[in-house]
């Protein structure tokens, strides 16, 4: 399903209902006042349409800047993605976590 074509649906609008109202916390930038709901894993990149655990708040400004990405490039580390790491290439690289939680 193309974006386009998501986003028209109920069902997409609903979910992202749900997932602005849990929070409003840009997952790029980190700043509240997210507007839209970005795919954590790009769809492009076999990430889940329509899993709320793939499904972040977003700006759209943010959003587009990351585009069908991982990660946007020099961004801070955002919480939900603490576990990777952009490296100098610009390559997102899992980094297995070493601590006890
Ligand atoms: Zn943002």
């Amino acid at each position: 399903m193309s974006a386009q074509a998501r986003t028209s649906t109920r069902r997409w609008r609903a979910l992202r209902a749900r997932i602005l109202a849990a929070s409003d916390v840009c997952h790029l930038c980190g700043l509240p006042g997210a507007d839209e709901v970005d795919h954590v894993v790009p769809v492009a990149l076999g990430g889940a349409e329509w899993d709320p655990v793939n499904l972040a708040p977003a700006h759209g400004g943010c959003n587009r800047r990351k585009g069908a990405r991982l990660h946007m490039p020099a961004a801070r580390t955002p919480m939900r993605t603490r576990d990777r790491e952009v490296c100098a290439d610009g390559v997102v690289r899992m980094v297995p976590r070493s601590r006890e939680w």
